[in-house]
């Protein structure tokens, strides 16, 4: 493959975003074909924002077969990767360029569409079916922005804003719902007026959408860190999404310790834990965590309201949620976990926090991690309360610093981090058997509880003194 570029189309930039070099090759490889191709989507988008994308689409009035043989011709590698969608992927300068070929529709994702897709005459065409103004321009080195639903003024107001009717839009792949809110969070922009109405209008016909697919867009719209705002500002399509969120909506606690709601209590929990750190499961958990309590709802005779049960009844109901939204496996049990564990109460106190470890360390997962995002969520559980439950904050960072200092020292949680193994123990003239895995269990209890430190010898000594 040649390194060099021989190509009028280099150097130029998009407000100082250059497109890679596989990205030109594969653009002049086009052209000089004969056919017209342009830069798409979210390269062009973030090119105007100033920001890093993390690749770079082109649409080609060819048809994937013309494309394929444009691209060969020119010595570039070619995958036929969806051609079935019309598109084929690039292999240039050890990047992958997707290209696709105009078309008018094909980004449907409900199955309610023919398959085959239906080619377009011109980009203008191809720009009609994209799904918001900022992700509808199109950019050529030589022939500029082409910028038909004033993509840029949104991008200057801030705003999504759905390409021609946005109900219409929303009626031909409600996906494009959940995208529209991953967008706005992504970018921390508004959402034009008539979208938004849409959004709350079309929401039911997110039931159409593969549930897998919902799964995809709500971890993206939960990786922004900005759940809680979507929770807060687009409720109808939020609960669409999960239908166990709608009984949390409206639903007053009645508790001395609460000020909102258990949906607006979410939203805040959601937010405030988005604000500090964004791992999947922290997200997860957050927006899951009192999913138990419309369940678990007493009312007793001072007529305060009570939620016995609701962390283990919400991790029960969690993993059921993230199951059917398809999410990996070690991340329902992590968000499971957090929510069994995020209302038991915990000490500062050396004991006390050993054994809440304990608890994670029996499930073989990254325990000082867990306890960190477990700190997390407590914070932002308290945050979410009235102001006078805001005092606990000091306690649990007090607790996260104690853990730190638990883990940094060595000190035991678990067999696996005990300082003894059992082949100290046969070396030290015990017959091997069951009764090694005993003695284990008791050198861990003594050490967990200050007995003995979580040293080699001082373990053996313990249990050989006993
Ligand atoms: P990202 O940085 O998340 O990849 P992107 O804008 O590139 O952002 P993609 O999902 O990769 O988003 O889609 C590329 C482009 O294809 C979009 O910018 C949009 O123009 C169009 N598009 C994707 N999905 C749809 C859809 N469901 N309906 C209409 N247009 C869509
Ligand atoms: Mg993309």
């Amino acid at each position: 493959m040649a390194a060099t570029l021989d190509t009028t189309l280099a150097g130029h930039a998009l407000c100082g975003t250059v497109p890679s070099e596989g990205a030109i090759r594969v653009l002049s490889a086009l052209e000089a074909a004969g056919l017209e191709a342009w830069f798409v989507g979210g390269w062009v988008r973030d090119a105007l924002r100033g920001a890093p994308s993390h690749d770079i689409d082109v649409c080609c009035s060819g048809s994937w077969q013309e494309s394929a043989q444009a691209l060969s011709a020119a010595g570039i590698g070619v995958v036929e990767s969806g051609t079935r969608f019309g598109g084929i992927t690039g292999l240039a300068s050890g990047e992958r360029i997707e290209v696709t070929t105009y078309r008018v529709d094909g980004f449907y994702t409900d199955g309610r569409h023919p398959e085959s897709i239906v080619r377009a005459s011109s980009v203008e065409e191809d720009l009609a079916r994209r799904d918001f103004t900022v992700n509808a321009m199109a950019w050529h080195p030589e022939r500029g922005l082409l910028d038909l639903y004033d993509g840029r003024g949104d991008l200057r107001r801030g705003l999504i804003r759905a390409v021609g009717e946005p109900w219409r839009r929303f009626e031909e792949d409600a996906l494009r719902m959940l995208r529209a809110v991953r967008f706005a969070c992504r970018l921390g922009f508004a959402m034009d007026p008539a979208t938004a109405e849409a959004l709350a209008a079309c929401a039911p016909l997110l039931d159409a959408v593969a549930r897998e697919r919902v799964g995809v867009e709500l971890s993206g719209i939960l990786a922004t860190g900005r759940g809680g705002e979507a929770l807060e500002r687009y409720p109808e399509l939020m609960c669409a999404a999960i239908p166990e969120l709608a009984a949390c909506r409206g639903f007053a606690q009645q508790s001395p310790y609460h000020i909102y709601d258990v949906y607006d209590h979410t939203a805040r929990v959601l937010a405030a834990a988005g604000e500090e750190n964004t791992a999947p499961s922290l997200m997860w958990a957050a927006l899951l965590h009192d999913i138990g309590k419309p369940d678990c709802f007493t009312l007793d005779e001072h007529g305060r309201g009570h939620f016995y049960g609701h962390p283990e009844r919400g991790a029960e109901l969690a993993e059921g949620i993230m199951h059917r939204l398809a999410q990996p496996a070690p991340l329902i049990r992590e968000a499971s976990l957090l929510i069994r564990y995020h209302d038991r109460p915990m000490r500062a106190e050396r004991t006390n926090l050993l054994g809440v470890m304990r608890l994670f360390a029996g499930t073989a997962l990254d325990t000082p991690r867990l306890m960190n995002e477990l700190f997390d969520l407590k914070r932002a559980d308290a945050l979410g309360k009235a102001p006078s439950c805001h005092g606990y904050i000091d306690d649990i960072e007090r607790m996260r610093e104690m853990v730190r200092e638990l883990v940094a020292n060595g000190e035991a949680y678990s067999i696996a981090t005990l300082a003894l193994k059992g082949r100290d123990l046969i070396a030290a003239g015990v017959a091997p058997g069951p009764g090694i895995g005993r003695m284990l269990d008791r050198a861990l209890e003594a050490t967990m509880a200050g007995e003995v430190p979580n040293r080699t010898e001082d373990l053996l000594a313990y249990l050989l003194s006993e």
